[in-house]
């Protein structure tokens, strides 16, 4: 059980990694309007994430964002983690709101473009009002419902998504669902063992499904 002993290990060194770096959302929520700097965490966290999505899909979202940590760490003991509505993953309503959002975010700069202390305000009400519609959707459905159709994770899905898939073994999954439980996204998962691999494109590559998988049937292609 080699396989599931490097997860485990992953899997604790990414939970200690998120209580750490969660901390970036709550200090730019708090003093980003007054301290304009704090802002550029959310254009850092965007371009990392879509750099990293060329190599591992969603990985950065999975791993290293402070809005994700957040979900992950805080609101998942008060969520009532129900499954995240179909039409919310759809691609029609998520490239609506990346157009929407990425839109405004636009505009709102160029008000005032030579300003960098206006860039910083702007970013930080998008981060304000992104995580103002993010928290009850965590508690009410489930934890990253956000994730779901964040627009960053959607350019990122689509960028590399498909890349370095989780396999599944078939003859050594019995279906028993410990990884869907586990899974911080709520994907299906047993039910892609036929076909060997998982489809979704919004995977964390976050290996907490391959750590709980109690017969190993879960792998990252080497
Ligand atoms: S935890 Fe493992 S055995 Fe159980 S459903 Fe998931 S992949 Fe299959
Ligand atoms: S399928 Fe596994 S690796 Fe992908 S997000 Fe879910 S738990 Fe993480």
């Amino acid at each position: 059980m080699a396989n599931a002993s490097h997860a485990a290990a992953v899997v604790a060194r990414r939970r200690a990694t998120q209580w750490i770096i969660l901390s970036v959302v709550i200090v730019t929520l708090a003093l980003g309007w007054w301290i304009p700097w704090f802002g550029f965490s959310v254009p850092l966290v965007m371009i990392t994430g879509m750099v990293g999505s060329f190599f591992r899909g969603r990985y950065v979202c999975g791993n290293l964002c402070p809005r994700g940590a957040f979900y992950d760490r805080l609101m998942a003991p008060i969520s009532r983690r129900r499954a995240v509505p179909k039409w919310i993953r759809s691609p029609g309503f998520r490239w609506t709101i990346f157009t929407l959002l990425m839109g405004f975010m636009v505009y709102r700069v160029l008000l005032n473009p030579t300003d960098p202390l206006h860039w910083g305000r702007v970013f930080w009400t998008m981060c304000l009002v992104t995580t103002a519609i993010g928290i009850p959707l965590a508690i009410l459905i489930h934890p990253r419902t956000w994730c779901s159709f964040c627009p960053i994770g959607t350019v990122q899905g689509a960028i590399g998504g498909g890349k370095r898939r989780l396999t599944i073994e078939a003859e050594s999954c019995r279906a028993c669902r410990l990884c869907e439980r586990r899974c911080p996204m709520g994907l299906t998962i047993a039910e892609h063992a036929a076909a060997g691999e998982l489809p979704h494109w919004d995977c964390l590559r976050c290996s907490e499904c391959v750590a709980v998988c109690p017969t190993g049937a879960l792998r990252w292609p080497t």
